[in-house]
């Protein structure tokens, strides 16, 4: 099959990881199939909106929009839960003091034959560390092995120890600078933190490699036998892997909406990094 695809990202990352036939649909054919994720569906779309919003939230507090006029947007029972944890958090109101703060920052490396871009909801920044935070809005918080060997785990950190010269004074960053944090909205106190090092750095940056090799030299991009991710999967119909939606409950890191990607894959190629 030839690949036109010029940029891969954690998300289409993931999906090959979880399976190829999804990759191939959404990322090579770009064959739009809206069935439902995940039951309840409205309540679910809903949510994921509600995510989609409260990273805007985040991100204008960072730039510094006071906060009453911020509040005055979480118009919605769970945004106004969130918000009130976020601002009421320590942890955050500390970062809010810290001299580096780049919210919704995309880096990008060559990984030939693609690119790896990525987006960041926060890079923070004292002088020492850089701190990656992910806003998560979750209803169960995922287990921290879970979220370890999610590729976005992987890929926001090797990339800012490859591309983040330029928030760095023009050096490179090294792994043991980098620091990994999910911040869950409905679990405040329980942020899990991703330290990391030149061998893991090393170990993540061989794989991805030896992914983007093999997604574009494949000659086939098979089904998942694992059937249980059809259950949550848009294209179930079309796989003809059943009709009706899993419950969102039990898949939400795999449905979630990428909150914080809204850019075309294939125009990022074209930007000057
Ligand atoms: S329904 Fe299953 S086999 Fe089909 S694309 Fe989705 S995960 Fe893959």
């Amino acid at each position: 099959m030839t690949i036109e695809l010029r940029s891969l990202s954690q998300s289409s990352l993931q999906d090959y990881a979880d399976c190829p036939y999804l990759f191939e649909l959404r990322y090579l054919q770009h064959l739009d199939y809206p069935a439902v994720e995940a039951e309840p569906a409205l309540e679910n779309e809903k949510h994921q909106r509600e995510g989609t919003y409260f990273h805007r939230l985040a991100q204008q507090y960072f730039l510094d929009v006071p906060v009453e006029s911020i509040s005055k947007l979480a118009n919605s029972d769970n945004l106004e839960r969130w918000w009130d944890h976020f601002q009421h958090s320590a942890e955050i109101a500390a970062l809010h003091q810290m001299p580096l703060l780049k919210t919704e920052t995309i880096l990008s490396a060559p990984l030939p034959p693609f690119r790896l871009v990525a987006k960041y909801d926060l890079i923070a920044s004292d002088g020492e560390k850089f701190f990656i935070y992910d806003w998560k809005t979750y209803r169960k918080r995922p287990q921290n092995s879970t979220l370890a060997l999610r590729w976005q785990t992987r890929v926001y950190r090797a990339l800012l120890a490859k591309a983040g010269d330029s928030l760095n004074g023009g050096k490179p960053i090294a792994p043991e600078q980098i620091e990994m944090i999910y911040w869950f909205a409905d679990y405040p106190n329980d942020a899990v933190r991703f330290p990391y090092s030149a061998d893991q750095c090393k170990r993540d940056w061989d794989a991805l490699s030896a992914l983007a090799v093999e997604i574009k030299s494949a000659a086939s991009f098979p089904k998942t036998d694992n059937l249980s991710r059809c259950l949550f999967c848009a294209y179930r119909s079309h796989c003809n892997r059943g009709v009706r939606a899993g419950d969102a409950l039990d898949a939400e890191i795999e449905t979630e909406a990428d909150e914080s990607f809204d850019l075309n894959f294939e125009q990022i190629g074209e930007i000057e990094f």
